[in-house]
């Protein structure tokens, strides 16, 4: 029987038989027969423990297999039912493939693997399933890597974080690990009582050893936080910081906008096509195009600035100052939190008086928001938490947002998001 060991290896079946191989011409698949060892016959699909037959269930059933070669595999076997005195009468288990599971564990896993690492058309083209398959295949892949792990345990400094994901204003809860760098956990809402979940889940014990949270600077995160771990230092989350200046700095380019397209209002409309050489000049219409066409090189950090747009700040420094001084303000208030510590509060004291008296409308509310939020802005730049992490959890998230799109329910992302940010990515098939 070398042979069968031979085929158990190529399938990657461990503690089965394999009966017997052959090909099924019509469906054009390779069949291989197999059965449960001995010692793995007639468990509980759900928990593992032996329990006595119940019957044959529905016959015998394949299950997907890893391709050999280019040729399509499955595994073929009983699937006897058995009844468990915790779980009642369930399908026995079978020690390739999951609970439930039209794949087998290879399978599932090298799915779950393709799905973290590239794109969504690369893993359908590739496994030969449909969106919605690896969708449920990398949620019960997750369930399974997760099970007897607590992702929980030892937490001290976390983040808070809101994601959205799908149109219509769709969000997720997220709480990063700042010391192991991970998604520890993730769920559908924004709201009090979801971040209240994960503080029921960490339990009031394991709460009261967090030393800090930073978040941005929402209330309901706010609240929760102020009641269940009243002893965290609470930090403000950079990240949401300087996209308030960001907010701040886009209300007073589109001031500017405005203004010039009234100024081109007045201005002589021309025909379609190339101007003459004589038409009159039209300074508005072209102050409002060209700051439609600055929003990037006002977003962008200055050191990421193409040469064009460089240019086109030099253009704003030179006929907006007003604009310029705003741009300066969001840079400046960047500058805080690159610095951080020491030197940061006493960039952030001087950013604020210079906000205070600056007379751009917006900003001067920014100032007032900054002081409002100070103390959780100023342990951000003492305790120095990693907004790095959130940035790039966000970022990677949002990356994922964009892979996951088309499943049908959150709990697909979230499976995604803790495989890939969870540090719970499965081996290759085979691989140590
Ligand atoms: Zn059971």
């Amino acid at each position: 029987m070398r042979n069968a060991r031979v085929w158990a290896g190529l399938l990657g079946v461990e503690k089965a038989v394999v009966e017997r191989v052959e090909f099924d011409d019509q469906q054009g698949v390779l069949v291989v027969h197999a059965r449960p060892a001995r010692g793995r016959r007639s468990r509980c699909g759900v928990c593992g423990r032996r329990c006595p037959g119940y019957d044959q269930g529905q016959g015998r059933r394949r299950w997907r297999a890893l391709d050999l070669g280019t040729v399509q595999a499955v595994l073929e076997a009983d699937a006897p039912r058995v009844r468990c005195p915790a779980h009642g009468v369930v399908v026995a288990a079978v020690p390739w493939a999951r609970h439930g599971a039209g794949h087998t564990r290879f399978f599932d896993d090298q799915v779950a693997w393709l799905a973290v690492t590239c794109s969504k058309s690369a893993v359908m083209a590739l496994m030969r399933i449909a969106w919605r398959t690896v969708g449920a295949i990398i949620t019960r892949v997750a369930a399974d890597a997760t099970a007897g792990v607590d992702q929980l345990a030892g937490l001290r400094r976390i983040g808070i974080d809101e994601i959205s994901y799908k149109r219509h204003h769709r969000y997720l809860t997220v709480v990063v690990d700042h010391d192991s760098r991970r998604l520890v956990w993730a769920a559908p809402g924004r709201d009090t009582h979801t971040l209240g979940r994960f503080f029921d889940q960490l339990g009031a014990e394991r709460s009261a050893q967090i030393t800090h949270v930073s978040a941005d600077a929402a209330d309901w995160i706010a609240d929760v936080v102020a009641q269940r771990c009243p002893g965290a230092v609470r930090c403000a989350d950079a990240f949401h910081v300087v996209a308030w200046a960001t907010e701040a700095l886009d209300t007073v380019r589109i001031q500017a906008w405005n203004d010039a397209r009234a100024l081109a209002r007045g201005e002589p409309k021309r025909s379609v096509g190339r101007p003459r050489a004589d038409a009159p000049p039209r300074p508005g219409h072209e102050r409002a195009r060209r700051l439609r066409h600055a929003r990037y090189a006002l977003w962008k950090n200055p050191e990421n600035l193409s040469e064009r747009e460089g240019d086109k700040l030099a253009w704003i420094a030179k006929t907006d100052p007003r604009l310029h001084r705003a741009y300066l303000l969001k840079e400046g208030l960047r500058h805080v939190f690159a610095v951080k510590g020491d030197a940061g509060i006493e960039a952030l004291d001087r950013w604020q008086s210079w906000a205070a008296r600056c007379r751009i409308p917006a900003f001067v509310a920014l100032g007032r928001r900054i002081r409002k939020h100070r103390p959780a802005i100023e342990a951000a730049l003492t305790h120095e938490l990693s907004n790095a992490l959130i940035e790039s959890t966000n970022t990677k998230i949002r990356l994922l947002q964009r892979i996951a799109f088309g499943f049908h329910s959150a709990d697909a992302l979230i499976a995604l998001a803790m495989l890939a940010l969870g540090g719970l990515r499965p081996a290759l098939p085979g691989r140590a």
